[in-house]
């Protein structure tokens, strides 16, 4: 995932801009960047890897060479971003959320004008310079970026930063979010809605799938009206969303109490005692909570995570290595866990590799029982619409590699994985089982995916479910 920020103030935007991309670190590891625009003094840019070492930390020392009244900056899991670009519609400034699919066809498309793109050392082309090079095939910015939205098959939310102020568009399906925030003398605009609270920002709107608008320190315009349908990402409630943001009105750690609350409703239909509630931080802890609060068991806290010295950032690139610093960041309470039956939330299972290794850690603690609840379905297909730095193939997916077992063969048609889905059904009860037995849980029990869209609060049909159902 990644985020972004932009600012358009009266005065210099430096402030506000290093604080509210600040404020999206948690949504990547890898690389930062901020690029601003002064009538004086033009653009300025600078990218820092940020895999070993905060946002803060590493742009703490560029601060003194930006200027400027408007700025854009980036945290991001994959390209370096914001890119600079001069072309028919003057120089500005791009920064993106992006997962596109067909990108070699686009990229053939684009190239078929002689025109050229820079390689990455993978081989790629970087996918914002891309979405540039798209916006650059039509007349003026409007009908460039309404193009790139509709002909990238994936997802695109951004943002540029132009001589005619900050232009900003969200995703057609409005996968990812895009809010704008007001105070006095500027406008902003961000990934997260809480960014902007301390700055002094209040909430002006939140854009709909498509919309396009451009803002300056004393007006945001609409563009482009936005679609009707919508398909947010329902993950972004589960786990990757700040608990203090708010999407579509609904906040992440009150979404996160009504989906551990739903849990333990289905819960209170079957005999299991259990002594303690609680959850796999961080986001599990909400989930745990709520589940506590509803049941009346109480919730406890059997890990803790240290958290002064190992920043989320810090990842290091071997999967080995990541899966001895996740553990190492755990530190059990031998008193909390001895002799007791633990019920622990997780925001859901990927490989089960993490979850397996916890779970033995708890045995080893001395745990009589340990029953899992992760707080969605179980996945069954890889997410197609945004660029996840844990995502992973659909094949190691505990749940495809179960499903394979049982079957004895590779299973790739979607019918019969729906199959699976259906909670009421009998093929996806052998499948929890094979997971459960696979990762030694006493019980397992994962949230419905109707009990899941209910704790969101929105309607349905303007949710994406398909890494659960594989519907689109
Ligand atoms: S497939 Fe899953 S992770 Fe991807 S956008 Fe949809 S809900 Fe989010």
């Amino acid at each position: 995932m990644s985020g972004f920020f932009g600012v358009a103030s009266k005065d210099s935007c430096i402030f506000d801009l290093y604080f509210g991309i600040d404020y999206h670190s948690h949504l990547g590891t890898r690389r930062a960047g901020i690029a601003t625009y002064g009538k004086d003094t033009g653009f300025k840019k600078s990218i820092h890897n940020i895999s070993n070492s905060p946002f803060r930390t590493k742009f703490e020392n560029d601060l003194d060479k930006f200027e400027g009244n408007y700025g854009i900056g980036c945290i991001s899991d994959y390209e370096a971003q914001p890119i600079l670009v001069r072309s028919h519609h003057g120089a500005y400034a791009i920064s993106t959320i992006s997962k596109i699919n067909n990108a070699e066809q686009l990229v053939e498309e684009v190239l078929k004008g002689r025109t050229h793109f820079f390689q990455m050392s993978t081989g790629e082309i970087n996918p914002t310079e891309l979405v540039a090079a798209l916006i650059n095939q039509k007349d003026n910015f409007i009908e460039g970026i309404q193009y790139a939205l509709d002909v990238i098959d994936g997802s695109l939310s951004l943002l540029i930063v132009s001589d005619k102020g900050i232009y900003a568009a969200r995703d057609k399906y409005g996968r990812t979010p895009v809010i704008i925030g007001k105070k006095e003398d500027a406008y902003c605009a961000t990934f997260e809605s809480f960014a902007f609270l301390n700055l002094g920002y209040t909430l002006e709107k939140e854009l709909g799938p498509g919309e396009i608008v451009v803002f300056n320190e004393n007006q945001c315009r609409t563009l482009v009206d936005p679609n009707k349908e919508m398909k947010i990402c329902t993950f972004l409630w589960v786990y990757y969303g700040y608990p203090s943001a708010t999407y579509e009105g609904i906040n992440v750690e009150d979404m996160r109490y009504n989906c551990g609350k739903l849990l333990a409703r289905r819960d209170k239909e079957k005999e299991i005692h259990i002594d303690v509630v609680a959850g796999v931080p961080d986001s599990g802890t909400a989930h745990a909570v709520g589940y506590a609060n509803e049941s009346g068991i109480p919730f406890s806290r059997p890990f803790i995570k240290y958290t002064p010295t190992w920043p989320r950032s810090f990842m290091p690139t071997i999967q080995t290595k990541r899966n001895l610093i996740a553990k190492m960041k755990l530190i059990p309470v031998h008193e909390l866990i001895a002799g007791k039956s633990l019920l622990l939330i997780d925001d859901s299972i990927v490989r089960g590799t993490q979850l397996r290794e916890t779970t033995e850690f708890l045995y080893e603690s001395g745990a009589k029982e340990v029953h899992i609840r992760p707080a969605c379905p179980p996945l069954l297909f890889g997410c197609k619409y945004l660029n996840f730095s844990r995502s992973t193939s659909e094949l190691e997916l505990i749940a495809r590699r179960v499903i394979n077992e049982l079957e004895g063969y590779e299973v790739t048609d979607k019918a019969l994985l729906q199959e699976y889905a259906n909670p009421d059904s009998e093929k996806y009860e052998a499948m929890i089982e094979g997971i459960r037995q696979k990762l030694k849980f006493t019980s397992l029990r994962y949230h419905r995916l109707d009990d899941m869209l209910d704790s969101v609060g929105i309607d349905h049909c303007k949710l994406c479910t398909y890494c659960w159902d594989g519907n689109e």
